[in-house]
């Protein structure tokens, strides 16, 4: 019997899971990054330098951004296909010259939690997207949308449920700098703003990922869904396939809130709310 994901009593706490600082290719220092975020009203921010694992103390300020450690591996693997790969989580002992698959086991026997990053960017395949256990994938990337559109991870995503896989979605910056930035990210419900929580809100993917529109509640009563939502267009609730159910229409209507019953012969279901630019916002699955 699955059960419902969500649990939105708590808090909820923005954050970006990817930021490059001048320890590998990005241009503001991490403190320059942090305080970029800190004033944009971040939550928290893991930094993800290449092959760097981030090692920042843990703050329990509440008046400054909570830093989360992270590192972005990447490569080829052995059969040449072309990986990059965001681990959240502390790290040692993770080199260039290990290679992109033993650096993806290393995370993993850490207790890492593993994203397929950017997958359209890379030109990665199903196939390399299902290779290795991956945690989550890169719903959207706001740095390749404006290097070259390529932000997307949507289709990987559903390929991936609908294979069975229990994976979580992800907006990200994937920040280099300070003026390509705030275009993805993800609000997580938790009981207090502390890495522990916050990491374990993740795990659970009790967090929704936006580039705009909000989330405010998302609640299931055992046979509907019911979500409040920031004003938007529409609301959908997104299954396999040509499966979906939609509130809202093209007309400018703008709407808050929404019910849905979940089909029970959908092998898997999210949400989905677009704003009237066009901004959209994901819920991880709703049952596991
Ligand atoms: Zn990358
Ligand atoms: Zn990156």
């Amino acid at each position: 019997m699955k059960k419902f994901r969500y649990d939105t009593s708590g808090t909820w706490y923005k954050g970006n899971t990817h930021a490059h600082s001048t320890l590998s290719d990005g241009g503001l220092s991490p403190q320059e990054l942090g305080a970029m975020y800190e004033k944009a009203g971040f939550d928290f921010l893991f930094r993800t330098d290449h092959w760097i694992s981030s090692n920042e103390p843990e703050t329990n300020d509440p008046n400054r951004l909570l830093w989360i450690n992270g590192i972005e591996i990447d490569g080829p693997d052995p059969d040449g296909s072309n990986y990059h790969v965001v681990c959240l989580g502390n790290f040692t002992g993770l080199t260039r010259e290990m290679g992109l698959k033993a650096g993806i086991e290393s995370a993993l026997r850490q207790n890492g939690l593993i994203i397929l990053a950017h997958p359209h960017w890379m030109g990665n395949t199903l196939d390399d997207a299902i290779k290795y256990p991956f945690h989550g994938v890169e719903v959207y990337n706001h740095v390749c949308r404006w290097s070259n559109g390529k932000s997307d991870g949507a289709f990987v995503w559903d390929s991936m449920l609908i294979q069975g896989r229990n994976v979580l979605g992800f907006a990200s910056d994937d920040t280099h700098g300070g003026n390509c930035w705030h275009g993805g990210w993800i609000v997580v419900n938790a009981k207090s703003r502390t890495v522990d929580e916050i990491m374990s809100a993740i795990r659970a993917g009790n967090y929704y990922s936006s580039c705009g529109p909000d989330f405010h509640k998302i609640e299931f009563d055992g046979q509907q869904v019911h979500v409040e939502t920031s004003p938007v267009s529409a609301i959908r609730l997104v299954g396999p396939r040509g499966e979906g159910k939609r509130l809202g229409n093209c007309e400018n209507n703008t709407i808050t809130h929404g019910t849905f019953e979940i089909p029970p012969n959908w092998s898997y279901a999210r949400l989905e709310i677009e704003d009237e630019p066009g901004r959209r916002a994901w819920s991880n699955t709703l049952l596991v």
